[in-house]
C-alpha cells in the first residue's frame, strides 16, 4: 500500500517546512539579539571612554591650577628679592623661586600632555558614538527585515498548519493508527519521524540495520506502527518505492 506512505511523507514534508520556519524564527531573534549585544558593548565603550575623558578633564584642570599658583608665588617671591637686605634671605627666595620655577615647568609640561590626551580621548568618544549610532542604524535594518520575514513566515505557517489537518486527515483515512505511530515519533525525534532504509536494510538516519522481520514490513509499508527503525524509532519507508509516483 504505497499510497499511505506517499500520505506521511507528505505530512512529513509539511512537518518539516514548520520546523524550518520555527527554526528561521528562532535564528532571527537570535541574530538581532546578538546586534542589541553589540550596541550594549559600543555603548558601555563609549561610557568608559566618557569617564576616562572627565577624569582626565579634571586631573588636567588641577595641574593648570598648580601652575598658575605656581607662577603667582613666583611674582610674588621676586617682588620680595627687590627689597631684601642680606645674603642669607637673598639666598632663601631665590632658592624657593628656583624651586617654584620647577614646580611651575613640571605642571606645565603636565598640562600640555594633559590636553593632548583629551584631545585623542575625544576623538576615540567621538568614534564610540559614531559605532553606537551605525550599530543602531544596522539593527534597526535587521529588525526591519526580519519583521518582514516574520511575517512571511507566520503567514506561510498558517497555510502550513492548514495543509497539515488535510494531510493528517489523508493518512488517517488511509490508516487510523498510523498517524499516532507518525506523531508518537515526531515527539520523540523532537520534529523528524521518516528515515529511509536502504534495500539492505539500513536506517538511514541512524545506521542501524534492521532484522529480516521489520525489513518485510517496512518493503511491504503496510503496517506503519511496526515499521519502525529498532535503532532510533523513526518510521522506515524504501526511498524507490515511494518516488514512483511521488509529486
Ligand atoms: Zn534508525
Amino acid at each position: 500500500m504505497l499510497d499511505l506512505m506517499q500520505a506521511m511523507l507528505g505530512l512529513y514534508d509539511i512537518d518539516r517546512k514548520i520546523m524550518r520556519g520555527r527554526d528561521r524564527l528562532g535564528e532571527m531573534t537570535g541574530a538581532v539579539h546578538a546586534q542589541e549585544k553589540n550596541i550594549e558593548a559600543a555603548r558601555e565603550k563609549a561610557r568608559t571612554v566618557e569617564k576616562t575623558l572627565k577624569d582626565k578633564m579634571f586631573a588636567t584642570d588641577r595641574l593648570n591650577m598648580d601652575m598658575r599658583a605656581a607662577e603667582a608665588e613666583i611674582g610674588e617671591q621676586e617682588r620680595k628679592l627687590k627689597n631684601i637686605k642680606n645674603q642669607k634671605e637673598y639666598r632663601i627666595v631665590t632658592d624657593r623661586i628656583k624651586e617654584l620655577k620647577i614646580k611651575a615647568d613640571e605642571a606645565e609640561s603636565a598640562v600640555l600632555a594633559g590636553m593632548e590626551e583629551i584631545e585623542r580621548l575625544q576623538e576615540q568618544m567621538n568614534a564610540c558614538h559614531q559605532a553606537v549610532g551605525e550599530e543602531e542604524l544596522k539593527l534597526a535594518g535587521s529588525r526591519r527585515s526580519a519583521q518582514e520575514e516574520a511575517d512571511r513566515i507566520k503567514a506561510r505557517h498558517a497555510e502550513l498548519l492548514h495543509e497539515r489537518k488535510r494531510a493528517v486527515k489523508l493518512v488517517e483515512e488511509f490508516d487510523a493508527t498510523a498517524y499516532q505511530a507518525y506523531d508518537h515519533a515526531l515527539k520523540r525525534t523532537k520534529g523528524d519521524p521518516l528515515a529511509e532504509m536502504s534495500m539492505d536494510g539500513i536506517c538511514q538516519s541512524c545506521f542501524r540495520r534492521q532484522n529480516s522481520n521489520v525489513m518485510n514490513i517496512v518493503h511491504i509499508g503496510k503496517d506503519v506502527k511496526n515499521c519502525r527503525c529498532q535503532g532510533c524509532g523513526r518510521i522506515l519507508h524504501v526511498k524507490n518505492m515511494v518516488r514512483e509516483n511521488a509529486s
